[in-house]
């Protein structure tokens, strides 16, 4: 596996890659390796020549009040895990070659950055989009694959593709889960075990939420059921409860369409999200 740091180095690669009519593909994350991550890996090995994996803690997507700071990392575990899954290149750039002195454009975004994440986390998308839209000009991907676990964000950045006709296929694989239900996320690692125990009321909420859907509830009994079994761990904050049109992200009244019901909540200082898509 080849290792990169600088930007140019990495570009330098892919041009060359491309070049020769090979194949890139690319799963862009933040470290600190999980299942889930793997799991995206897995599905672009098949569909590429090389594989890339870019490890980055954006800075640009934090707000100040974030987790960027205590963010967790494992540079030689992540090293060794994606040797393991047959990454071909670690590309791991730092804010500094990212974001040199003078960086001053940004990406905006529309309405299926407005809800959700987009209202708790202010810049967030903006931050996301700016990032992926240089990793893709960087690494020249064929196909980059995301998580649905962090289903805004793809919505987002396949609507980014779609309008700035980027030449990438943008894939995607679903949510992996620890045995017990709770989504992997690299934040799992802040919880103490009693709110590791009260995180599983999101897989809880979202089980419960597909039968009420099943047994042909409404929208508004559905958001006030999940909050309240939400609720039921005292200590969790509920950042939002929100059932939108699976597609557009807009409100719904009636369960007449694919809907996404996306979850956020605070664990002590710890904010999971969680989704599960729902077919009346
Ligand atoms: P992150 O490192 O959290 O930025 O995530 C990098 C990529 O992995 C994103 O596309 C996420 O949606 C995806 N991802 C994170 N957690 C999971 C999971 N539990 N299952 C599947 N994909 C995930």
């Amino acid at each position: 596996m080849r290792r990169f740091e600088d930007p140019a180095a990495l570009q330098a690669w892919a041009r060359d890659v491309r070049a020769r009519g090979e194949t890139i593909g690319f799963v862009p994350t933040m470290g600190y390796l999980h299942a889930g991550h793997l799991s995206l890996m897995r599905i672009a090995r098949p569909r590429c020549d090389h594989l890339v994996v870019s490890i980055f803690v954006n800075p640009l997507q934090f707000a100040p009040t974030d987790d960027l700071g205590r963010y967790p990392r494992d540079e030689a575990g992540d090293a060794a895990k994606c040797t393991a899954e047959g990454v071909d290149v670690l590309f791991f750039p730092t804010p500094a070659t990212m974001y040199p002195p003078g960086f001053q454009t940004h990406l905006t975004v529309g309405p299926l950055a407005a809800p959700l994440c987009g209202t708790s986390r202010a810049g967030h998308f903006e931050g996301v989009v700016t990032v992926v839209l240089k990793l893709f000009n960087l690494v020249q991907p064929t196909v980059a694959v995301f998580g649905e676990k962090d289903y805004q964000q793809l919505a987002v950045i396949r609507r980014m593709v779609r309008d700035f006709n980027l030449a990438v296929e943008v894939a995607s694989g679903p949510t992996v889960r620890e045995a017990d239900g709770l989504a992997m996320s690299s934040r799992n690692a802040y919880l103490d075990p009693e709110q590791r125990t009260q995180a599983l009321s999101l897989h809880r909420a979202l089980d419960e939420a597909e039968q009420a859907v099943a047994a042909g509830t409404d929208p508004a009994t559905l958001i006030a059921r999940t909050r309240a079994i939400l609720r039921e761990q005292s200590p969790a904050e509920i950042d939002y409860v929100d059932l939108l049109d699976a597609t557009e992200l807009t409100p719904v009244t009636a369960l007449d369409r694919p809907v996404v019901l996306a979850v956020a909540v605070h664990f002590g200082g710890t904010r999971l999200i969680d989704n599960r898509v729902l077919r009346p």
